[in-house]
């Protein structure tokens, strides 16, 4: 199997098209080309992560963060991402990232995983990402609507919410003359012919809108088939940045935040003052979340789990939610079991292993 075939299945549960403008997911050392031998993921893709993977047979680290981020000058081998750079060249280890596209995807990504942890429901974004969707319009001949509807949402379009095979189609009459060299599917080339069509429209997530086309094209009847596809203002709460979600039961916040240093493994909490009121309503941001504390009050959480807040952030809190800090590593640990489990049910019979290099730089006395 190459390494494109494993990188392309990670790409269809969070596409490149989702990570942030200033993020570098992707390929970033080898060749999506080679043979993959094994398969190591790990949180970061240090110099000692692609020493293990060398000794356990892999030939590939699927890393979240990407060891490249701002770009590389020179590689001489003066600093840690320069080393790592160097010795996967060196021993043919491709690493890659799926960094803040899958931070993005708000169900299956990292902050799916710390919600399903502390067993928050209802899982939504606390800031949807803009141009995640789009309209396909396409006119399909009467008898065949049934088979191009079934093709565009067996293709993934089609879902609002909980909703599934959402579309809507317009009767009308459609007109086309074939020219020279045409073989129409009804009428003859070289005059008019007037056919009963339904104008069916459908919404569809961007990243899937080639495959969608592609099946709409495949099952539809006509030599050329006329579609309008069209970006959308609209968002979508399944893609974007952090998590809010309900608690089965409201908890006090003392127990809350016991429960939060069991199930991450954290010596020490940094939270804001208490605020007397039960937690019922929780927002969590894996890795870096001060952007989201303003949104994370207006959506009325009673808590919010993240990392690497500033002192002067903590006063954002304002005595109308408690904002804790549980550490970067530790609110993204989990992220190497996610990557662990969906490359292991997809690609069962295949080398996939999780490092056991502790990578996380900070350490508490
Ligand atoms: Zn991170």
């Amino acid at each position: 199997m190459t390494i494109s075939a494993i990188t392309g299945y990670l790409e269809s549960l969070a596409p490149l098209a989702y990570q942030e403008s200033y993020d570098n997911a992707g390929l970033i050392t080898g060749s999506g080309d080679w043979e993959c031998r094994g398969i190591l993921t790990t949180l970061d893709a240090t110099e000692d992560v692609v020493g293990e993977a060398v000794r356990r047979g892999c030939n590939l680290v699927v890393a979240h963060h990407p060891i490249v981020f701002g770009g590389l000058k020179k590689i001489t081998g003066r600093n840690y991402v320069e080393r790592t750079v160097i010795r996967a060249i060196k021993e043919d280890v491709a690493i890659y990232a799926i960094h803040t596209n899958l931070d993005n995807v708000v169900a299956g990504g990292v902050n799916g995983r710390i919600a399903q942890k502390l067993g928050i429901r209802g899982g939504r974004s606390l800031l949807s990402r803009a141009g995640t969707l789009q309209k396909l319009f396409c006119f399909v001949p009467f008898e065949h609507l049934e088979l191009v509807r079934g093709a565009i949402f067996s293709a993934g379009a089609g879902h609002i919410g909980g909703y599934s095979e959402c579309s809507f189609g317009t009767e009308g009459l459609g007109t086309f003359k074939g020219g020279e060299g045409t073989t129409p599917f009804v009428g003859e080339p070289g005059s008019r012919h007037t056919e009963k069509e339904v104008r069916l429209e459908v919404i569809l997530p961007s990243h899937l809108s080639r495959g969608v086309v592609q099946a709409m094209i495949a099952a539809h009847p006509y030599e050329e088939v006329a579609y309008d596809l069209v970006p959308l203002a609209n968002t979508w709460d399944g893609v974007g940045s952090g998590l809010i979600g309900e608690l089965p039961e409201p908890m006090e916040e003392k127990a809350f935040l016991s429960l939060i240093k069991k199930q991450f493994g954290v010596p020490v909490v940094r939270h804001t003052p208490l605020t007397g009121r039960p937690v019922s309503r929780v927002a969590v941001c894996g890795g870096a979340g001060s952007f989201l504390i303003s949104n994370a009050l207006s959506a009325g959480a009673n808590f919010y789990i993240t990392s690497d807040v500033k002192y002067h952030e903590f006063f954002d809190a304002d005595g109308r939610l408690v904002i804790a800090d549980i550490g970067h590593f530790e609110s993204e640990q989990f992220t190497i079991d996610l990557l662990f489990e969906v490359l292991q049910e997809k690609f069962r019979n295949f080398a996939v292993l999780k490092s056991e290099t502790k990578t996380n730089p900070i350490n508490y006395f």
